[in-house]
């Protein structure tokens, strides 16, 4: 007898290209077969008129926690991976989540900036977003490019993170503009020696010379030349500014040359990061991207600044404060629309959210309430990536046909992880002996309803998500005691 069969869906899987009616029988958190006539199970789900398909795996989920998880299983995901800024120590983290639960699968790289806070300055902070903000009250680790004694400790500090089961390494390297390139490089040959792949915000975003977008990228192409290191590009759209078909095309001539080079992109011109961060601090800020300080947005009072003064003032209030940054107007800008399409489109490229921690009254929120709060703030992306990337693209554009755009958000962010990390091979896959996370959605509804001004809306179309077998969405509704997540992480030494 099985454990559950879900029954007479259009089921989808990307990599074997199964695209029809079918069942799909899970006993013990496995998809055990496919077909029709699978026999009695102790639980049924009519999937008649439903598309059955692999959760979606995301690759940069800053959230990390039980109301970012609730969120992004309304948008499909299954699997939230914190791959940019990573978290430091590695072992300890992996812990913490397993004691405190967790409903989706989750995991995390080796935080390179962590290690270097930790190496370079004397202050402990948490491995988040609001964190690494939090330690530029003493920004050495960020300007600074480290002695031989501070480059063997961070380099000893990332190695045990692997060796702890770390996914691969995070470069948020934007944050870090003074590291040198002599510390990244014997980084990347680690994680190439260990088959870790790295994942960057590139240096430098920038339409001008010195210190480029292109100069960041072609540099990052070099790392894995040079290196052999597999350089995953973070949030493509987002760094590449108006360059973005310069950049795609000098990615794609690297991969034609069998370079390990990948991206990620989401569905949005707006990103959000700590006031705090490098890159907004230059004050050739406005020439650099094209927009003045008014694109910057403080996420709790919604204050657009008005002045570089503004924003260093910003900055020694709370460092760790989040802000939006309006850096394309794809509402208003049909040739923003158009930079925003080549990045997600990228033939290859993985969708992945960039999804942001929960905010309540300006503190990290990580409680158990449902609906979330009112006043709840993070970023649309939090919410509806996947789902508006499906809906408005795939359905209602017709971008690509449904299996390709299933296959970013399920199967390529997957391979990118498989070298290292031989778990992430049974997801993303529907195909009996692979983990049952299995999202089954009325295609026709699927909807992202997040906006700037309702971040926390979760989006419509989910009928159920399953998470290891076990719903953390049935028939449309929360499960709000599920905690089936478990950890992705590549063999502990
Ligand atoms: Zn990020």
């Amino acid at each position: 007898m099985q454990d559950l069969i879900i029954r007479r869906g259009r089921v989808i899987d990307p990599e074997s290209g199964h695209d029809e009616a079918s069942d799909i029988a899970v006993k013990d958190g496995i998809i055990v077969a496919i077909g029709g006539d699978l026999g009695p199970a102790a639980q049924v789900i009519d999937a008649k008129g439903l598309i059955v398909a692999p959760g979606f795996i995301d690759l940069h989920g800053h959230g990390q926690s039980l109301p970012a998880d609730r969120m992004q299983a309304f948008d499909g995901v299954t699997t939230s991976l914190e791959l940019e800024l990573g978290v430091w120590p590695v072992a300890r983290w992996y812990d913490e989540h397993a004691h405190a639960g967790r409903t989706l699968n989750y995991g995390a790289s080796a935080g390179w900036v962590f290690a270097r806070i930790a190496a370079m300055t004397t202050q402990q902070v948490e491995s988040s977003v609001e964190g690494m903000g939090r330690a530029m009250r003493d920004p050495r680790w960020s300007h600074t490019v480290a002695n031989a004694t501070e480059t063997t400790d961070i380099i000893e500090r990332v190695r045990a993170g692997l060796d702890q089961g770390g996914l691969g390494i995070g470069f948020p390297n934007a944050y870090v503009p003074g590291a040198g390139v002599k510390e990244i490089s014997a980084l990347c040959s680690i994680a190439a020696a260990q088959s870790a792949p790295t994942f960057t915000h590139i240096a430098y975003m920038s339409n001008i010379d010195p210190q480029s977008s292109i100069d960041a990228y072609t540099r990052l192409i070099g790392y894995a030349g040079s290196t052999g290191a597999h350089m995953h590009i973070c949030h493509f759209n987002a760094t590449s500014m108006q360059d973005v078909e310069r950049a795609a095309e000098l990615v794609s001539t690297a991969q034609r040359q069998g370079l390990n080079v990948t991206l990620e992109a989401y569905p949005y011109g707006v990103g959000s990061s700590v006031v705090s961060a490098a890159f907004f601090t230059d004050p050739a800020f406005p020439e650099r991207t094209g927009g003045g300080y008014e694109t910057i947005e403080l996420l709790q009072t919604r204050h657009r600044f008005e002045s570089r003064d503004d924003l260093i003032a910003a900055q020694a209030k709370d460092p760790g404060a989040l802000i939006l940054w309006h850096y394309l107007d794809v509402d208003v800008s049909p040739r923003h629309r158009d930079l925003l399409d080549v990045s997600l489109l990228f033939p290859g490229g993985a969708i992945a959210s960039d999804a942001m921690a929960w905010t309540l009254d300006g503190m990290t929120y990580t409680g158990d309430a449902w609906p979330l709060p009112d006043h709840a703030v993070s970023h649309p992306r939090s919410s509806g990536t996947f789902t508006r990337f499906l809906s408005r693209w795939v359905r209602d554009r017709n971008a690509m046909p449904l299996i390709e755009g299933l296959r970013k958000c399920s199967l390529i962010p997957a391979q990118i992880l498989e070298a290292g990390t031989p778990q992430m091979r049974r997801k993303a896959r529907i195909q009996p002996g692979c983990d049952a996370d299995v999202v089954v959605f009325d295609y026709d509804a699927l909807m992202d309803r997040a906006e700037f001004n309702a971040m926390n809306r979760p989006a419509d179309g989910m009928r159920h998500v399953l998470v290891h077998g076990e719903a953390v969405i049935a028939d449309g509704t929360l499960q709000l005691q599920a905690r089936p997540g478990r950890p992705v992480r590549r063999p502990v030494n």
